[in-house]
């Protein structure tokens, strides 16, 4: 398989340490909001990945980290603690918000079929690890200590810029835009690794460490929770394109100066989905939430969809009318898909294998979800039988996830029984049994039935569902 490496510019075969296995990091969410479907883009392409290795025949271990703590407004080391932020802003404590947040987190990655990922860790779960971490990067040369905090040293490695061309002038340029400049800092890049000092004197959540009471700073999380669950060299790590500086930067520069040794070898990175005014925001213009999308009617998968039609490594622009089309298109899709539901015929196996080929050579090009979508039309197309096109379908779904054969089932129950024009007193009839099944009332539903059948209609139950024909 050829995916994009950020870090060496181009595609790279795809090729894990350890035969058949594949390590896979995910930078998790900051838990003081809720998710924006910008940030669920790249949790859904990340998962489409993840299936897609397990699709290919890898036992892939995923690992995941809940940022509930250290994650500053600004990656510079600048801002307000987020968490502390958010706690303030609904009058409850950090470990509330953080609790409340996760789970609606988690909720959002359920409806769009993400999958949860086989380790997820808290960073406050981890603070001794961080510290220890920590310790060993004091001892090695490669931190210091400045005005209470802890630093590292960027200027002792032999390339920190690893992922872009960031000259120190530019950094500056940042600064005098920014907020403040930290005078504590041997060099521009350096970044906290511990904060004692800190100007966030209400900072709720302290732990006790060698340099004083304070708290770990955000990117030192992701190292050590990666290391400690997926060891000393990981296959692949994941993110928003944004988190490639510095926070992956800084991962690179905490884990290898740890180490002594490269410790990731591939970098996936997913580009930004935009609003037409630009950068996706929590707290200004419309909070485009899984929740909010819900609300006006669109099924999360729609949004999945939507995802899936582009490539992970162009920005995207959501807009209500590209998600309407969207919405149209997997409407359209279903109901293709709700024609060859009843899978007759056996399977041609030479058949299945040819227009598998269209799917797994989309996948293969550096995760051409797009391609690969158009492979599902490509099968419903085919010159086959629904038997291959149903297999060929929920064998691509391992992957896709996008509730295609489940959406098929609802518009064929929608629309059985309505290409007869019934007349309204039998809908309303249908209706009542339909709820009485629901139920499992199954003698009021035949007693419905009696009555529509004194009224002159048949009803009868297909696999597309209820079907009701006049005598
Ligand atoms: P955060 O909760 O801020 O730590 O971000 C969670 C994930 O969402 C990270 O991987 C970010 O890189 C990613 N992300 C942030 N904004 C966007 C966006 N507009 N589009 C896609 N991914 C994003
Ligand atoms: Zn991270």
């Amino acid at each position: 398989m050829k995916l994009y490496n950020t870090l060496t510019r181009k595609k790279d075969d795809f090729v894990p340490r350890f035969e058949g296995k594949v390590s896979m990091y995910t930078c998790g969410p900051t838990v003081y909001h809720y998710a924006h479907i910008g940030n669920l883009r790249s949790y859904i392409m990340e998962d489409v990945l993840e299936k897609y290795f397990r699709y290919a025949g890898y036992d892939v271990k995923r690992v995941m980290n809940i940022t509930d703590v250290g994650h500053l407004s600004s990656d510079g080391d600048t801002g307000d603690d987020k968490m502390l932020k958010g706690a303030k802003r609904e009058h409850k404590t950090v470990m509330e918000i953080a609790e409340f947040y996760t789970k609606a987190f988690f909720d959002d990655c359920k409806k769009l079929n993400i999958k949860t990922p086989d380790v997820v860790v808290p960073a406050t779960s981890y603070i001794d690890e961080f510290i220890r971490v920590i310790k060993v990067l004091m001892e090695k040369g490669y931190a210091y200590e400045a005005g209470g905090n802890i630093y590292f040293d960027t200027s002792k490695l032999d390339k920190y810029y690893v992922f872009n061309d960031f000259k120190e002038e530019d950094l500056e340029v940042g600064v005098r835009e920014g907020v403040e400049e930290d005078s504590n800092k041997r060099n521009k890049a350096d970044f906290v690794l511990w904060f004692t000092k800190s100007k966030f004197e209400d900072q709720e959540l302290k732990w006790e460490s060698p340099w004083g009471l304070g708290y770990p700073g955000w990117h030192i999380e992701c190292s050590c929770i990666s290391m400690k669950n997926l060891g000393e060299y990981l296959d692949i790590h994941c993110g928003g394109i944004d988190n490639a500086f510095p926070h992956h930067t800084n991962e690179i520069a905490q884990s290898e100066a740890y180490l002594g040794h490269e410790w990731c070898k591939h970098w996936f990175h997913v580009h930004h989905l935009n609003t037409n005014s630009g950068k996706m925001s929590k707290s200004s213009g419309e909070f485009l939430t899984v929740s909010l999308l819900e609300e006006k009617g669109y099924d999360p998968l729609v949004y999945r969809f939507f995802c899936l039609q582009s490539h992970y490594r162009k920005s995207l622009v959501f807009s209500y009318e590209n998600l309407d089309n969207a919405s149209a298109a997997y409407e359209k899709l279903t109901a293709k898909i709700s024609g060859i539901l009843d899978g007759s015929g056996d399977v041609d196996k030479a058949k299945f294998d040819e227009l598998k080929k269209n799917f797994t050579d989309a996948m293969d090009n550096d995760l051409n979800t797009a391609l690969a979508v158009t492979a599902v039309y490509d099968v419903l197309k085919a010159d086959t039988n629904n038997a291959t096109k149903l297999a060929l379908i929920n064998d691509f779904e391992k992957v896709l996830s996008l509730g295609l054969i489940e959406a098929a089932k609802k518009f064929s129950d929608k629309n059985s029984g309505e290409n007869e024009d019934i007349p309204a007193e039998i809908a309303e009839l249908l209706e009542q049994r339909k709820a009485a099944r629901k139920e499992k009332d199954f003698a009021l539903a035949d007693e419905i039935r009696d009555k529509i059948s004194a009224l002159g209609y048949v009803v009868t139950e297909t696999r597309e569902g209820t079907k009701v024909t006049k005598k």
